[in-house]
């Protein structure tokens, strides 16, 4: 697909490619497919001053304010059978954000990939036709996941604690959850694909700057939630792009600076108008909300 071009690039070409990049692409997720049509002008700023893994407004935030954290109080009264979970920190890293699409120059910096690659620090993310955002929909959804996996004892953290900011940029999103030590992370987004494109897709790095056992256990993970998608979600292995659901991926920032297992989830298809029906119900959220949180206390049961 063409947003596997966007390897080995410098940050010029980088900038280049990324302009050329049409709606559909991904999702952004953190590839830069979204692209906001506006200019890339703030791609001429310095690749690393942006690296904002420090800077980025929302970081700190994310980390120390996340309502939840001590909401996990009454873990002590979870069910005997995830006594094992309790105390283990999940981040939960919605796409993109609702301020994204009103500050390009914010967005379009460039920010370390890994391996020597710069991206957009994020993107706008997609829509269904009728305007519902993807960054509404990953929002929507994180927050029932962690719902969820706090009522089982797990100490959840969100990359964006509401819908109305701008990034983080997708390195910190990384950072957040290597600061946290997370036994899991997971990135929600959905796709922008071709009209007639449905599924799931779980996006995996193909070398991650934790090493290879990082490889090997954000793979487990992707394993862990294909299942419980399959079950669960309402949504088939995505039928236009990967291979059965799984995707491994050099592009993309957020997994590539994990060192944590992590995974991304195209959670269905905006473009699509069964998936996009699912995504917009309140129902479909839950069933996807579902299968993600079932998924990650799979993997970190095993
Ligand atoms: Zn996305």
């Amino acid at each position: 697909m063409m947003r596997r071009k966007n390897r080995r690039h410098t940050p010029a070409a980088a900038t280049l490619l990324l302009t050329a990049i049409t709606a559909w692409a991904c999702a952004a997720c953190g590839g830069g497919t979204h692209a906001a049509p506006t200019v890339f002008a703030a791609a001429s700023e310095s690749p690393v001053g942006g690296a904002g893994s420090s800077a980025a407004p929302g970081s700190s935030a994310s980390t120390s304010a996340s309502p939840s954290a001590s909401a996990s109080s009454p873990a002590a009264a979870a069910p005997a059978a995830d006594s094992g979970l309790s105390g283990k920190v999940v981040v939960l890293d919605p796409g993109h954000d609702g301020g994204n699409e009103t500050h390009p120059a914010e967005i379009n910096r460039l920010v370390p990939q890994g391996f020597g690659q710069y991206k957009a620090c994020d993107t706008t993310g997609t829509n269904g036709d009728d305007g519902y955002a993807e960054h509404q929909f990953a929002f929507q959804v994180a927050l029932l996941v962690k719902a969820d996996l706090e009522q089982r004892g797990l100490r959840v953290i969100l990359t964006r604690n509401d819908d109305m900011g701008v990034g983080p940029c997708v390195n910190v999103r990384a950072a957040i959850g290597n600061n946290a030590h997370a036994a899991a992370a997971v990135s929600i987004h959905a796709d922008g694909g071709p009209s007639g494109g449905h599924g799931y897709q779980l996006l995996e790095a193909v070398q991650s700057v934790g090493g290879s056992g990082i490889v090997s256990a954000s793979h487990r993970l992707a394993v862990a939630l294909h299942a419980t998608f399959d079950k669960e979600s309402g949504l088939i292995p995505s039928n236009y792009v990967g291979s059965d659901g799984y995707e491994p991926r050099d592009d993309i920032a957020g997994l590539n600076l994990s060192t944590v297992p992590k995974i991304l989830t195209e959670c269905g298809n905006m473009r699509n108008a069964g998936d996009l029906a699912l995504e917009e119900s309140a129902t479909g959220r839950k069933r996807i909300a579902r299968a993600i949180a079932d998924g990650i206390l799979a993997f970190l049961g095993q």
